[in-house]
């Protein structure tokens, strides 16, 4: 017997037939004998509902206002789906964010959970009753109601799941798993049975979106045992685990690449101090997050800096960089915002050498650029030309080993 904490995203409750499957599959984990708390999403499409009905009364609702719509979403599926349990026999009972104290800061929007008042859950866990907790939701120190950012629901599931000390947390979502690399792009996509907490930071925040990076994060901090599974087919889904024995990990777990990118360079400015701290401290007073960064060494007492920034923020980047550079005499700036971001992502990589080579060899043999690299300990990534992504990804995930063996 364990105590389980469950999420389901919007398209798992996305009308009144799967909310009826959920509260039988949820029975199901009760009837094994486990204590059940089920964190669920807003129905799927209902949080843009919402959110374009705040607009079409204020263009820029005032966020404590457009938080209070948007709460409402979880809040209609925590009620539907405790009437599910009970109607087919399961005690249950549903609560909003504010009701089980998940209290939060007040960054309405994108707020971040502080504490979790657990007692009022327990008592119901002990009376026999599945606790069904709104996602996305929480509640600052003064009882604002506030939000966790999209897809925050996943966070909601995590931090329940740590403050219950839960045996494991369940995501229930609309694939099987994490995936090797995006099916989509690479049909030889594997399922990953595990991934490591760092492995997985890696992936979402490169674009992999199975689950909020938040939750992730948090999961690690709290060390709490994660799995994403689809609610609408049985399998094990991906257990996202602590790293053990590294030596044993496989080399690469991932490919993952990012669409979102475009890439600035400013050439010929002084090769002296405070330059850098001078071009990405306006680019940051811009409010423009800046990725990978890459400068050349000097030759003649100038120098070439080159780095990334989302590509909503391109043109906004490239005017301020015009500014700065005539400040800085530069000689010119150039921009492309035709490109991605590929990264192989492994902790193996940290005990054994030639992954780079590796890399770099496979897209040299597709004839593929590359024209920015970084690292980590655990990554390696470059930007190509985006007309390269699918063949990049492709050759990649077939040179480390990642294609599923072929149908006997
Ligand atoms: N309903 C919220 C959203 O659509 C939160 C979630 O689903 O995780 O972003
Ligand atoms: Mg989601």
């Amino acid at each position: 017997m364990a105590l389980i904490v469950q999420k389901y995203g919007g398209t798992s409750v996305g009308s009144p037939e799967r909310i009826m499957a959920v509260a039988e599959k949820v029975k199901r984990f009760r009837a094994a004998g486990h204590d059940m708390v089920v964190v669920v999403s807003a129905m799927s499409g209902e949080t843009d509902r919402l959110i374009k009905l705040a607009k079409s009364v204020h263009a820029e609702p005032p966020a404590r206002e457009l938080d209070v719509a948007i709460a409402t979403g979880e809040q209609v599926t925590i009620a539907l789906l405790s009437m599910a349990l009970e109607k087919i026999g399961c005690p249950a009972r549903s609560y909003t964010g504010s009701q089980v104290h998940i209290l939060t800061d007040n960054a309405y929007g994108k707020a971040r959970i502080l504490k979790i008042d657990e007692t009022r859950m327990r008592d119901d866990l002990q009376q026999g009753r599945v606790v069904v907790v709104a996602g996305f939701q929480g509640v600052d120190e003064h009882g604002n109601i506030t939000t966790l950012g999209r897809g925050g629901s996943d966070t909601t599931g995590v931090a329940l799941a740590a403050a219950l000390k839960a045996d494991e947390c369940q995501i229930y979502t609309d694939v099987d798993g994490v995936y090797t690399t995006d099916p989509r792009v690479v049909p030889q996509a594997r399922r990953l049975d595990k991934i490591t907490f760092e492995e997985m930071l890696e992936m979402a925040s490169l674009g992999s979106k199975v689950l909020q990076i938040r939750s992730v994060e948090f999961a690690g901090k709290y060390k709490v045992p994660l799995r994403v599974l689809s609610s609408f087919e049985e399998g094990p889904g991906t257990l996202i685990t602590y790293e053990e024995n590294e030596m044993e990990a496989p080399l690469i777990s991932g490919i993952a690449f990012n669409r979102d990118e475009a890439k600035i360079t400013i050439r010929g400015v002084p090769d002296k101090p405070g330059i850098a701290a001078q071009i990405l401290g306006d680019i940051g007073k811009g409010n423009i997050n800046v990725d990978m960064i890459v400068q050349n060494v000097g030759a003649d007492g100038t120098t070439d800096f080159t780095f990334t920034v989302h590509r909503a923020d391109y043109k906004k980047a490239l005017d301020i960089l015009q500014r700065v550079a005539k400040d800085l005499k530069a000689r010119e700036v150039t921009g492309d915002d035709k490109i991605v971001k590929i990264s192989v992502v492994g902790v193996g990589m940290r005990s054994h050498a030639g992954i780079a080579s590796q890399m770099f060899k496979t897209l040299a043999d597709e004839g593929i650029n590359i024209q920015m690299i970084s690292t980590s300990e655990i990554k390696i990534s470059v930007v190509v030309d985006e007309k390269y992504l699918e063949l990049a990804v492709r050759a990649l995930h077939s040179a480390f080993g990642l294609d599923k063996a072929p149908a006997a």
